[in-house]
């Protein structure tokens, strides 16, 4: 059996298969090393219009527009009664107007069995427990519950092992975050009472002083995932007593309207804990981290599968430089750039969660040319920095809160 090969992927999420379906197009050989059976289930289903971007340069979209997935054309924020709704058709970048809610276990296998057809060689139940780096020869260790032990050779390894984090792990790159312990509990459920009135695109309620939100992701085939994130205390008490809490939040919900009472559950709540995750460093002798395995802060908006996306894509491109002679500077081409978007991003969070967002995005007047900036942002675009609320991330959006609070200080 060939056991050589140019890369070794760890992991076949988004991140792994887009930097598979890079790398085969390069024509590199490609051995992808996945833990689990596929199809298998992940949280992570509103995708961002930003992601189309490397789908479509990677020719993925067909293999995706296949499963008829539900179209997101927006998303829409609630608190109490107010609603601040952002449509991706009126947005400062020149981005893609729509992206899709995905179950993620026909997503990602879709883009596994595809990169497969295109060349990738993918074995499933191959969980990776050891890694020996040199300058030269990467050489990783996996087991296989019928083959047993297993060694394979590489020139480069890429992590996507997302919350698997095997590399963060092994060679003690883990870094603690600098956010309050939060979590989320979550199902899906037959979403019986689902009226046009309602829409279609992700929607979001903040409750509990912008500590706690609830998310609903419709599906196209009329399933809906719903989910609470908040505080890690307050997500083990939703979950205690069967998920009671949970079941009579997202229930009797004012601003859901009764909507998903007393509808079946198509599986018991999952929960997950202190779900944001950080590193010291993107890459080392022979590997690269992309996707989850590298930071997670938080995902309130939907940008996880979209940076899997991204740093898939952008790390097969660099490792396919070093592969052809060419220099790389894995620092300043990779490295940095994507902590700079994850840095515009948690500009966002830290304004969600301190306020400043409910602020804006509720003001008694909005005006259209900075929600539309927002809107990229909220789209993924947070590369681009000819949009002021990408570039001045740090200062723009507390300062606009601190206007605006007092414009509205003065009305009352
Ligand atoms: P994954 O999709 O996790 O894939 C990693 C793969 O690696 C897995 O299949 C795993 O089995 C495999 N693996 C792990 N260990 C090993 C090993 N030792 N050997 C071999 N294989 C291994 N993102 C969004 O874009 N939209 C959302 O709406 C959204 N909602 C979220 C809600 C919550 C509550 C949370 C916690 C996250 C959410 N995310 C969301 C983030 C999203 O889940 C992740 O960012 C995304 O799945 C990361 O993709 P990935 O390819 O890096 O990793």
């Amino acid at each position: 059996m060939n056991n050589s090969y140019d890369v070794i992927i760890i992991g076949a999420g988004p991140a792994g298969t887009l930097a598979a379906a890079k790398l085969i197009k390069e024509g590199k050989t490609v051995l992808i090393l996945e833990k689990i059976q596929f199809p298998r289930f992940v949280i992570g289903e509103s995708l961002l219009p930003q992601c189309m971007n490397y789908l479509d340069d990677l020719d993925l979209l067909p293999c995706i527009e296949k499963h008829n997935f539900q179209i997101k054309t927006g998303v829409c924020f609630y608190h109490e009664d107010e609603v601040c709704d952002f449509l991706f058709e009126k947005q400062y970048s020149d981005g893609w107007h729509y992206t899709w809610q995905v179950q993620r276990a026909k997503f990602d296998y879709a883009l596994a069995t595809e990169v497969e057809k295109r060349g990738a060689v993918l074995h499933y139940m191959a969980e990776v427990t050891d890694l020996k780096t040199s300058a030269t020869q990467q050489t990783v260790t996996y087991s296989h519950p019928e083959l047993g032990m297993q060694t394979a050779i590489c020139k480069f390894v890429l992590d996507a092992s997302g919350y698997g984090r095997v590399l963060p792990r092994m060679f003690d790159l883990e870094e603690p975050v600098s956010t309050p312990p939060r979590g989320a509990i979550f199902v899906h459920l037959e979403d019986k009472n689902r009226s046009e009135k309602a829409g279609e695109n992700i929607f979001v309620h903040s409750f509990n002083e912008n500590t706690a939100w609830i998310w609903s992701i419709p599906f196209s085939d009329g399933t809906t995932s719903v989910g609470i994130v908040g505080n890690s205390d307050f997500i083990k008490e939703c979950e205690s007593n069967e998920g009671a809490l949970f079941h009579k939040l997202i229930g009797e919900f004012p601003g859901l309207d009764g909507r998903y009472k007393n509808v079946p559950r198509l599986f018991e709540p999952k929960v997950i804990l202190n779900y944001a995750v950080a590193v010291k460093q993107l890459y080392g002798e022979g590997y690269a981290l992309c996707g989850n395995s590298t930071e997670f802060l938080d995902p309130i908006f939907s940008s996880g599968v979209t940076f899997a996306v991204c740093s898939g894509y952008k790390s097969a491109e660099l490792v396919v430089k070093q592969l052809n002679g060419e220099k790389v500077d894995w620092e300043m081409d990779y490295s940095v750039p994507i902590k700079k978007g994850i840095d515009v991003f948690r500009s966002y969070v830290n304004a969600w969660y301190a306020g400043d967002l409910a602020t804006i995005f509720f003001a008694t007047e909005r005006k259209t040319q900075f929600m539309e900036q927002i809107c990229s942002v909220l789209a993924g675009y947070v590369w681009d920095e000819t949009n002021p609320f990408v570039k001045k991330h740090k200062t723009l959006l507390k300062t606009l809160a601190k206007v605006i609070r007092i414009e509205e200080s003065r009305i009352v």
